[in-house]
């Protein structure tokens, strides 16, 4: 059973074929997809996709780089639409997408900060964890994290060094490797991938987004591709998939313990 811990699923990208992915993924043992929200735009969209698809689970946030069209209010809507779906939906895991991005700009660094501040706040008020986006900007994330501790999460598409992984790690925090980890020329992050405790590491394809090598730069990242990045981690390892796969799905229940329903077994269930 393998868990994608960060999918766009309700990009625009996947309009023409998005059921046929969803199927496509679960037949290579994709059996749940974390689709993170960026903005107040696609909220009700990751919502109604977690109804649809038995297999999906959201998050809700606004992203740094969207943060330039967020207004103080936003926090407010936020914060009600978080306290009216965490008691009544099993399917809201986490607050996310949101974190620190300097590499487009640092020019609106107090903006960033000061929502991405708030939203740390959410994640504590109500015990969930936080999907991270974090970019040219690890410091400044694990300084606003010591500030304001959460429950932990995921620092998605992790590219820090191994201290700071460490560091994330002890604040309760896995890192997702994905499709940049399986680029050949990739050292840092493969070395990344072999150092780090195996406890530590989560799966994820950040579909559309970060396609693996074998789709070309400008290819269409998609959740069925979990099952090779999984094996390429299982190679820069030197253990066998399966147990890749076993580890990786345990580490992502400690984050979402929401997702240990599929761990149940069927008789259990009824
Ligand atoms: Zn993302």
């Amino acid at each position: 059973m393998l868990i994608d811990t960060h999918c766009h699923l309700d990009a625009p990208e996947f309009n023409a074929d998005r059921d046929a992915q969803v199927q496509a993924s679960i037949a290579q043992g994709v059996a749940a997809i974390v689709v993170p929200a960026v903005c107040a735009n696609n909220f009700q969209t990751v919502i109604a996709l977690s109804d649809q698809y038995p297999q999906c689970w959201y998050a809700l946030g606004w992203h740094p780089m969207y943060i330039d069209a967020a207004q103080p209010s936003d926090m407010h809507t936020l914060r009600q639409l978080i306290a009216q779906h965490v008691g009544t939906s099993n399917k809201l895991v986490a607050v996310g997408e949101i974190g620190l991005d300097f590499f487009v700009t640092k020019q609106n660094a107090e903006t960033q900060s000061y929502f991405f501040t708030e939203q740390l706040k959410m994640a504590r008020d109500f015990d969930l964890p936080v999907i991270l986006h974090v970019r040219r900007a690890v410091d400044d994330v694990l300084k606003h994290l010591r500030r304001h501790s959460v429950r932990g999460g995921i620092a998605h598409a992790f590219n820090g060094s191994l201290q700071q992984a460490e560091m994330f790690v002890e604040m309760g925090f896995k890192l997702g490797f994905g499709g940049a980890m399986t680029y050949t020329r990739a050292l840092k992050i493969r070395a990344l991938a072999k150092a780090v405790g195996m406890d530590a590491i989560v799966l994820e394809t950040d579909a559309p987004d970060i396609p693996p090598e074998w789709l070309g730069t400008q290819g269409r990242n998609s959740p069925k591709e979990l099952m090779k990045i999984a094996e390429i981690l299982a190679e820069l390892r030197g253990m066998h998939v399966t147990q890749i796969i076993e580890n990786t799905s345990k580490n992502s229940i400690d984050i979402f313990p929401k997702l240990a329903y599929l761990c149940t077994p069927l008789e259990v269930l009824h």
